[in-house]
């Protein structure tokens, strides 16, 4: 629950507006994070009396805040319970100062952890299952997760009475101001261990190279990150386990580059086959097409193979393949091909070198 706006400015309910500005004032002041480097408690301080303040003032969000409380005081957010304050006060109040976030009494969770899975091209775009190694850390079968030899006695931590945090309330410039921070006898878990399990060192948990299986979806690309929910580290002494993060990488494939959810492809084509056009047996990822090439196709064009790209991540179908021609030169002309030719450059009227070690190849080859 955030805290109470007129106890964090410490004045009455019924103060008029002069008296909530002059608190403000002095507040923010004594609070503000230029006069207090280094002091992450003032800076939620700080936060907590501008946020009061911002209500208090508004004449027509005190009214609704006297009436409503905190749900009632929202700003211009419909759906924030705490008017876009919820998490500022969690962390003044529910929270501890400083690094703590919001920790509470009871299981602590493991970490998220992250990996890298490479995959190949056809992999990624058919989708596969792999077996992929993490470090992590798993629950202790010695003690099942507990942190307890056998025979100890778990107990209520006499700190913290079993909340995992200690709570401080001081009267301050703030009024009367909780603060929570984690219990520095039990650490958090609200519980003491007579006799501490030696496997775990009371932990309950220890770091393990675990095998697990990745399901990869058909369609998934290079930068894609896989989230496999509680396949993370298990937390201590038997605390939910996080996350996983699977980040993919994906082989380039020889013949085809992808673009999206299409594929390309660079094919090349002899001139003859370009100009008089053929039909190709084309293999695709999976299939094999019959590819028409018509006559006069020119270096450029691009033919486009509906539903032969990758299938989509999400829902059906898949994307194209494109085939886009690049029209070769032969450059392994014999004696024969190139009298047909230099006999078809006649025809046309084409000027061409002469035959042999002309200027032009002498000059590619100076260039070289
Ligand atoms: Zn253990
Ligand atoms: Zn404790």
């Amino acid at each position: 629950m955030p805290a109470d706006h007129y106890e964090v400015l410490g004045i009455a309910r019924d103060a008029d507006a002069a008296e909530v500005k002059r608190a403000y004032r002095r507040l923010a002041r004594e609070s503000h994070p230029d006069a207090n480097h280094g002091d992450s408690g003032a800076e939620v301080r700080f936060k907590a009396v501008s946020a009061a303040y911002e209500v208090l003032s508004d004449p027509e969000r005190r009214a609704r805040y006297d009436r409503f409380g905190h749900e009632g005081a929202g700003a211009a957010r419909p759906g924030d319970p705490f008017g876009g304050f919820g998490d500022i006060f969690e962390t003044f109040f529910g929270g501890g100062f400083g690094a703590g976030g919001r920790r509470r009494a009871g299981p602590t969770p493991g970490e998220d952890l992250e990996t890298v899975l490479e995959l190949d091209f056809e992999e990624a775009v058919f989708g596969c299952e792999r077996e992929i190694t993490v470090r992590t850390a798993v629950a202790c079968t010695a003690c099942e997760a507990t942190g307890a030899s056998a025979g100890s006695s778990v107990g209520r931590c006499e700190t913290c009475q079993g909340a995992g945090q200690v709570q401080r309330v001081r009267q301050s410039l703030l009024g009367q101001v909780v603060s929570s921070s984690i219990c520095p006898t039990c650490s958090g878990r609200g519980e003491t261990i007579s006799d501490p399990c030696t496997s775990c060192r009371g932990e309950g948990r220890l770091v393990e190279e675990r095998a697990l299986t990745v399901h990869v979806r058909a369609g998934v690309d290079e930068g894609t990150t896989l989230r496999l929910s509680g396949r993370g580290a298990v937390g201590p002494r038997g605390g939910p386990a996080g996350d996983l993060y699977v980040h993919v990488r994906v082989a380039d494939h020889a013949v085809f580059e992808r673009h999206g959810y299409d594929l390309v492809h660079r094919l090349s084509l002899p001139v003859t086959q370009a100009a008089l056009g053929t039909t190709i047996d084309f293999q695709t990822l999976d299939s094999t097409e019959v590819l028409e090439i018509p006559r006069g196709t020119r270096t450029g064009e691009v033919f486009r193979m509906r539903g032969r790209g990758v299938p989509h991540l999400e829902g059906r179908g898949r994307g194209d393949l494109l085939v886009e021609v690049v029209v070769d030169t032969p450059t392994d002309l014999d004696g024969e091909g190139e009298a047909l030719l230099r006999q078809f450059a006649e025809t046309r009227g084409e000027p061409v070198a002469p035959p042999g070690e002309g200027m032009f190849s002498r000059l590619r080859s100076a260039f070289r």
